[in-house]
């Protein structure tokens, strides 16, 4: 398979023309509001920028903009809502998808696991070992079981070892013993966006 990922750009112009912030998207907080507070930004030209962030967020995947359109639009009737959610995008290939939980980077380790008729998912670790993103390639059943199982797992803050995934004969076992390197329950600081918060355990 040839993957080429040539990126897009998101379209700002009206928003550095109505005095916003602009730097790769719209910026905005974890509220997703812009610099001016009464204007709010989703999708893939909102890129967001907060304290304790180890760099800016800005996801192009249609799942991302409609999380952010749903908290978009509960801040702006007042219930206050905080960008908390694991990323999850797919891409499906004929016969074959690709799927991902979290932010997988290039510089993680991972430990994979073969889940049959030619599927894998990846079990992606940050340079401390904890799990940072799942993601999946093969028939859209067996990947999206596991890579969906893998995003329960980010949201609740469990990081089983490498060996654990490799080992599990189901790999819901490695939810139930969520005791195995618990942490923050909060996505945005346990994938390392904010790294000076993260528990020590
Ligand atoms: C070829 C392609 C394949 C993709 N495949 C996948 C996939 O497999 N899986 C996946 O998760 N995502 C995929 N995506 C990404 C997905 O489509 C986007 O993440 C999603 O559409 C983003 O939604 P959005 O509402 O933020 O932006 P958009 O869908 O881009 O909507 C923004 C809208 O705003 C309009 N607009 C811009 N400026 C102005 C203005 N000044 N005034 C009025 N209107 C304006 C634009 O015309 C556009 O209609 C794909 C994208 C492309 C291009």
């Amino acid at each position: 398979m040839l993957l080429i990922a040539i990126g897009v750009t998101p379209e700002t112009a009206l928003a550095e023309a109505s005095g916003l912030e602009v730097d790769n998207g719209v910026v905005v907080d974890e509220y997703l509001r812009t610099t001016d507070p009464s204007i709010f930004a989703a999708g893939d030209a909102s890129c967001i920028r907060r304290a304790g962030m180890e760099r800016p967020l800005r996801l192009e995947c249609w799942k991302n903009a409609e999380d952010q359109g749903d908290i978009v639009a509960k801040n702006m009737l007042g219930i206050k809502t905080a960008y908390q959610t694991v990323p999850w995008m797919w891409s499906d290939q004929f016969d074959k998808v690709v799927q991902a939980a979290g932010l997988p980077s290039p510089d993680q380790t991972i430990a994979l696991r073969p889940l049959g008729m030619g599927a894998l998912v990846a079990f992606h670790y940050d340079a401390p070992g904890m799990l940072a993103a799942v993601s999946g390639y093969g028939p859209i059943g067996l990947v999206a079981k596991a890579v969906r199982i893998g995003s329960v797992m980010l949201q609740r803050g469990i990081s089983p070892t490498p060996e654990a995934v490799r080992a599990a004969s189901d790999l819901r076992e490695l939810i139930q013993a969520r005791q195995e390197h618990a942490r923050s329950s909060d996505f945005s600081i346990a994938v390392g966006y904010g790294a000076s918060q993260r528990p020590t355990s």
